[in-house]
């Protein structure tokens, strides 16, 4: 089972990964924590070039880039995970790409959407998690911990809007594949219904 957790800066994508693994590990499942950009040793690198600040790649070298670090990803960790059985829970994934490079950058959608199939020979998540956040709420919650503000902010509100609205929009298309919550709600209830929710699917 393939899920992913999707949603902007400061959304608590990484802390509600945590969270959902050590409950299906601590009922004797095997998981596989990953996320994008960066899991993979190739991935770290592209990571550095991508998220490089003193020269910032141009928008379809962007959109290349983290197609690569996914296809390498998907090839190495995800498939390899999901063939014997695991668990898989990513930070990100293809949505991502769609709404950062695609209604971020504007890039044409179908566009990245091809890229992204082909990146990953197709393979889509079983349920993807949305934690909408609104985007003045998430960079200042990521303001407070440090991180990476200078890339935030070099980052319009606007582009944070088109963003997150890219994500609502994906996830109005997919209803049976998607779940969407409000980031701001407590990280214990968030948890509860994820599992939830994936209980189905594990046929727990
Ligand atoms: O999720 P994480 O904080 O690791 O993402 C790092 C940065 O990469 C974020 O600023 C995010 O906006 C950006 N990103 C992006 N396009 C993607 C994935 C991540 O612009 N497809």
């Amino acid at each position: 089972v393939f899920v992913v957790f999707e949603g902007g800066e400061g959304a608590g994508k990484s802390t509600q990964v945590t969270r959902l693994a050590a409950l299906l590990q601590a009922e004797g499942r095997d998981v596989v924590v990953t996320r994008e950009p960066g899991a993979t040793d190739v991935g770290a690198r592209i990571r550095r070039l991508v998220l490089d600040k003193s020269e910032a790649p141009s928008p379809r070298a962007e959109a290349l880039l983290y197609a690569a670090d996914r296809a390498h990803h998907v090839a190495t960790v995800v498939r390899p995970a999901l063939a014997r059985g695991a668990v898989v829970i990513s930070d990100r994934y293809v949505d991502s790409s769609l709404a950062y490079q695609g209604a971020g950058r504007t890039l044409p959608v179908a566009e990245i959407s091809w890229l992204s199939s082909w990146a990953t020979g197709g393979l889509k998540p079983d349920l993807v998690v949305l934690l909408d956040v609104d985007p003045g709420v998430g960079l200042n919650r990521v303001d407070s911990r440090g991180e990476g503000t200078d890339r935030l902010e070099s980052e319009s509100r606007a582009f944070h809007d088109r963003v997150r609205y890219a994500f609502l929009d994906l996830a109005a298309a997919d209803p049976k594949r998607y779940l969407v919550l409000d980031a701001a709600r407590p990280a214990d209830e968030i948890t509860a219904t994820v599992s939830g929710r994936l209980a189905g699917l594990l046929g727990a």
